[in-house]
């Protein structure tokens, strides 16, 4: 992005955190309850049974994300479980341009990205109360293989101590109470802008 585009970027909101922890459930609902939209990411990874196209992601090849990526049309990407995802670069601009906040759940590589183009933006990092309820959160999704939750779980404790060190994160937030989360981060939000 140029520099001329980055004078407004408050309004770019980024949630990281590990699988299962809630990012897309705090989302949702951050989007319900402020006036801010969903940056939809395009990803290599299949569609889960419950997830639409241009609602949760855009599902695109391995060749159209790389078309996309070579063409400069993506914000940040990142290749994260074994698939790549990245952020539509058009949406953010459009949104900071117009004033619009935009709320991006995206992972660390990705959010160190942001971070460089937008310092401005507002970063929190979810973490879940502990390890067993986050397993018990993701086999509740009902929506990955096995081998999957096991290597999304085995990955989180790494994953913790890189938001850490990355120094990329404004806030660290404890996803208890979806409810408490939620009102603590518009808070938050509300504080910085
Ligand atoms: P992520 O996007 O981080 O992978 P999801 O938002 O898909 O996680 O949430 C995983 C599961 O946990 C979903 O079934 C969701 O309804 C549930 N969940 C999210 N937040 C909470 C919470 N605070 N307490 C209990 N269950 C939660
Ligand atoms: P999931 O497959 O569970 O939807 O997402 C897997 C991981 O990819 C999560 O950590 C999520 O935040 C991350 N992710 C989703 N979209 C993007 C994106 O556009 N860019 C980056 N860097 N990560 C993303």
């Amino acid at each position: 992005m140029a520099s001329g585009d980055t004078e407004r970027t408050g309004n770019v909101i980024v949630i990281s955190g590990p699988s299962g922890v809630g990012k897309s459930t705090i989302c949702h609902r951050l989007c319900d309850g402020l006036p801010a939209e969903f940056s939809v990411s395009v990803t290599t990874r299949k569609a889960r049974p419950n997830e639409q196209h241009d609602r949760d992601y855009r599902y695109v090849t391995p060749e159209q994300f790389g078309q996309l990526k070579d063409g400069g049309d993506l914000l940040e990407w990142a290749e994260v479980y074994g698939h790549f995802y990245g952020t539509p670069l058009r949406a953010v601009k459009e949104a900071v341009g117009e004033g619009r906040a935009i709320i991006l759940e995206i992972d660390i590589k990705g959010c160190m990205q942001v971070r460089q183009k937008m310092p401005e933006a507002i970063a929190f990092f979810i973490l879940p109360p502990n390890s067993e309820e986050q397993a018990r959160r993701i086999l509740s999704r009902n929506t990955d293989a096995k081998d999957v939750i096991e290597q999304r779980l085995a990955k989180a404790d790494g994953e913790i101590r890189f938001a850490n060190e990355s120094g990329c994160y404004d806030y660290f937030v404890v996803n208890d109470d979806i409810d408490d989360t939620v009102e603590q981060i518009k808070k938050l939000i509300a504080a910085k802008n």
